[in-house]
């Protein structure tokens, strides 16, 4: 290529770096100068004045998922020869371009270096004129660069284990919350360069890596939330009101909340969307004929939420309600609280544990429980059993079944009509990889360090066979996680909410109410706490109503207010 062709670099807000590294300070100024005279516009021009330093600077560089275009090594260095230094940086980035700078009496080294580092060229001092001895290689080898496959990685970066419970959790927790994410494998080499380049011997994992290079171990839900720029703490310390629990119910009180002038906190444990933000498609919802991904409902949600000014805490779980006088405190998990006049209550429900030998163990390695969405990915080519007769398990099986060998749905019950839509039924019965086994339940569950088979009972003949099984998805019904209200606000026998006419039932009011009036339509047993969604006894399980409920407990909400 001619030295005065035009290049077409990559993206330009994050520039890809040419490295000099030349331990005479002068030497090196010169190097970087004339190269930023060409290419500065286009590439970032890093300078370094030994070989140490350099490969830090490569391995922040990593870290950050920047891209590195071509290293410029001299061959002379103290400590680190530039053969040396530059067999490291290919360790740390193998697709950069190599140069060594070399003096005559060395051409030798040189051309040795081409069979040790797989040089690409080396260059004799002086380069002057840089027209005619520098812009011509560095042209060349920018072009071969920008023709091959470097795509810049400035998200955050999870290096884990396939089987590794938390590498599963976290990756679950930045899908669920919408964080752009790259997963690498830790016995890989991309993944083994980044534990290299963090200085970390892989021993624990997950491995979180921030888009600023910030590096975290086996992180925290709370840790990750925070260093992805998510809030975790209260910005104050008394709200008008508080929703807990950032489902459909919660985000639609959220909006309803907000955008009618309370000062509203909606409060989240895992991830806002809840179950729904777990669904491959809603059908159902009114409005979206071509149905609606979860991820996608919960983001405009969310959005909908922060511009009308709720704030939003994520990974933070609700631990305790204390009630007094007019304030209701919500205490949180690391021992915080904040309070507010009103509370609703948006919990929803959570799946139910399949209780059989062998499957606590293997959680989170091979087996999930409605992490279908995330796990998707490690699928391909496997064959992939889910148990569960309803809705929920007929999206996933529809879902995986896009790139496993073949899916097999467990069923309990003599068929799928009495749990599952009919709409679902005909896509499963119209995918050939996907196989229906009724009466057929999961006893035992085999593997060493990760999901290997199952143990599946005939539940008319008692008859068992042992099968091949990589991925196991649980979808066996949900159950509300309300026992840190006991004694605080009254549930019904499976822990479900309570609400306006129900805890009235007999025409009595609940104990220890104190109001001259019943309780409103979603008001539990303490005045200005309300329940909305799959939470409260009786609810309707469905997006649609969640949504609803929530909008109806802001309007009960002013109506407490006004009363107060
Ligand atoms: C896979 C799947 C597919 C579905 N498909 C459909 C469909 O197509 N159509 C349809 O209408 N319905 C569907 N549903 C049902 C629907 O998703 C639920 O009815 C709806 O999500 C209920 O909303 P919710 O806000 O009441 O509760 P949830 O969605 O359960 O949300 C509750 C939220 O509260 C949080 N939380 C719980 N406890 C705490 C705590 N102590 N502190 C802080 N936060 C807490 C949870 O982490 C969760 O995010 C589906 C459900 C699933 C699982």
């Amino acid at each position: 290529m001619g030295t005065g062709m035009p290049m077409t670099a990559p993206d330009s807000t994050r520039r890809a770096v040419l490295l000099t590294v030349d331990d005479d300070p002068g030497v090196s100024r010169a190097v970087a100068r004339d190269l930023r005279r060409r290419y500065g516009e286009r590439y970032r021009v890093v300078r370094a004045e030994s070989g140490e330093s350099a490969l830090d600077a490569l391995r922040q560089m990593k870290l950050r998922g920047d891209l590195v275009a071509v290293i410029l090594a001299d061959y002379r260095m103290p400590q680190m020869n530039g053969i040396e230094f530059l067999e490291q940086a290919m360790d740390v980035y193998p697709g950069a371009r190599r140069i060594l700078l070399t003096a005559y009496a060395d051409t030798g080294a040189a051309i040795d270096a081409i069979n040790v580092v797989d040089l690409d060229h080396y260059l004799l001092k002086p380069w002057d004129p840089p027209e005619e001895k520098l812009y011509p290689v560095v042209d060349d080898l920018l072009e071969s660069w920008l023709g091959s496959d470097h795509r810049p990685v400035p998200e955050t970066k999870v290096v884990g284990h396939r089987w590794s419970a938390r590498s599963s959790g976290v990756r679950e927790f930045l899908a669920r919350n919408q964080i752009p994410y790259r997963w690498y494998l830790s016995d890989q080499s991309e993944g083994r360069r980044l534990l290299d380049a963090a200085g970390h011997d892989g021993l624990r994992l997950p491995l979180v890596i921030a888009p600023g290079g910030e590096v975290l171990i086996e992180p925290s839900d709370q840790d990750l939330a925070a260093q992805v720029g998510l809030s975790t703490t209260p910005a104050e310390e008394f709200y008008d009101l508080v929703v807990i629990g950032a489902g459909p119910a919660g985000l639609g009180a959220a909006v309803y909340g907000a955008s009618e002038g309370l000062n509203t906190v909606l409060v989240e444990r895992t991830a806002t969307g809840g179950q729904a933000g777990q669904s491959a498609r809603i059908e159902n919802y009114l409005g979206f004929p071509d149905g609606v991904s979860g991820a996608q409902l919960t983001d405009r949600a969310r959005r909908q939420a922060t511009r009308f000014g709720a704030e939003l805490l994520t990974a933070c779980e609700v631990t305790g309600l204390e009630v007094s006088g007019p304030a209701r405190t919500v205490r949180f998990a690391d021992g915080s609280s904040v309070s507010a006049q009103s509370v609703i209550l948006t919990t929803g429900v959570a799946y139910r544990l399949l209780d059989v030998p062998g499957l606590a163990e293997l959680t989170g390695r091979g087996v999930y429980y409605g992490s279908a969405l995330t796990e998707a990915a490690g699928c391909e080519d496997q064959d992939v059993y889910i148990v569960g007769g309803a809705n929920s398990a007929g999206q996933a099986a529809v879902y995986l079944s896009r790139g496993a060998k073949s899916v097999t749905l467990l069923v309990r019950g003599p068929s799928l009509e009495a749990s599952m839509s009919h709409y679902l039924i005909q896509q499963i019965a119209a995918i050939p990889t996907i196989r229906v086994r009724t009466g057929t339940v999961v006893a035992a569950a085999h593997g060493e360090d990760h999901l290997e088979g199952l143990t599946l009972r005939d539940t008319a003949s008692g008859g068992t066979e042992m099968v091949d099984a990589q991925r196991l998805f649980v979808f066996i019904g949900a159950a509300p996680r309300t026992e840190w209200l006991e004694g605080v606000v009254r549930r019904d026998g499976h822990g479900f909410l309570l609400t306006g006419p129900d805890l009235a039932a007999e025409g009595e009011r609940p104990p220890g109410w104190e109001p001259d009036r019943p309780p409103y339509h979603l008001e539990t047993s303490v005045p200005g706490v309300f329940a909305a969604g799959d939470v409260r006894s009786e609810s309707a399980k469905r997006v649609a109503s969640a949504v609803g409920e929530g909008a109806m407990a802001v309007m009960l909400v002013h109506r407490y207010l006004e009363g107060l």
